[in-house]
């Protein structure tokens, strides 16, 4: 994955039902994207589809675990290393999804995730977001505090494989609200490149790629790009239909 490309993720969550289907889109998707010069595509899948995945090793489109326990091995009964995940061949792995967040992960323990991730090269996606936005920007409160805790202490040097998602919890999903305002998403983009200049220096913040998550679909994707401050998507529900998820790459690489 080239870093000056844009980035378009999909993330698959707990779906396909079954191996030969989780192929078959895989395969799907590889087969349509070609040769995209703009940008990067990645797909996050379920941990026990990502050996198989990763032997037919499709250059183009990377391959990515949803989440990852920090370490090599020991007592932690249900939990997937980092050290196991990169064993499989995989580049890189999201940390903090709000699903995740929402089934328990602290600020500290995605901090301790996202330390080991980078330690062992993996590249990471890290989801941060607001759960409600209120109308005195206190989000904005909010996810500074997330990024503040989320990046402590991790070394300067491994940030060139960070990049963040901004992903408003209240545009995820089928229950959402509706897909953030574009300038919204452009706003909040800007904040957190502000926000990690102001953690590790100006060289980092602007460099780091921001991709916004949230209901993209090919009809809103476009929108989100024209001001180049977003660097790419983080999509859920229209990366599992292969033909909603390749028209997002199309778009995206044309602007
Ligand atoms: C997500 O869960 O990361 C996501 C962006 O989902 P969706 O695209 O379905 O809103």
């Amino acid at each position: 994955m080239s870093k000056s490309k844009k980035l378009v993720v999909g993330n698959w969550k707990m779906n396909p039902l079954t191996y030969k289907e989780a192929e078959d889109l895989y395969l799907s998707i590889w087969d349509g994207v070609g040769k995209c010069k703009n940008v990067n595509v990645a797909i996050t899948v379920p941990l026990v589809f990502l050996r198989g995945l990763s032997l037919i090793k499709k250059s183009n489109v990377s391959l990515g675990a949803q989440d990852c326990f920090p370490g090599e091995i020991g007592p932690f009964t249900g939990a997937v290393s980092v050290r196991m995940i990169k064993e499989l061949g995989v580049q890189f792995v999201i940390i903090g999804h709000s699903e995740r967040r929402a089934m328990g992960d602290s600020d500290q323990l995605i901090n301790e995730k996202i330390k080991s991730a980078l330690l062992n090269n993996l590249k990471v996606v890290v989801c941060v977001g607001e759960s409600i936005r209120d109308e005195s920007g206190d989000y904005l409160n909010f996810i500074k505090n997330q990024l503040i805790t989320d990046l402590s202490k991790v070394k300067r040097n491994l940030l060139k494989n960070l990049m963040v998602a901004y992903e408003p919890v209240w545009a995820i999903g089928k229950d959402a609200l509706r897909p953030a305002v574009p300038e919204d998403a452009v706003e909040v983009a800007i904040f957190i490149k502000k926000v990690i200049s102001e953690i590790f220096g100006r060289a980092v913040g602007i460099k780091v790629p921001v991709i916004y998550g949230g209901s993209v679909d090919p009809k809103n994707c476009g929108n989100y790009l024209h001001d180049g401050v977003i660097n790419g998507f983080l999509v859920g529900r229209a990366s599992l239909s292969s033909e909603k998820f390749l028209e997002i790459i199309k778009i995206t690489d044309e602007i």
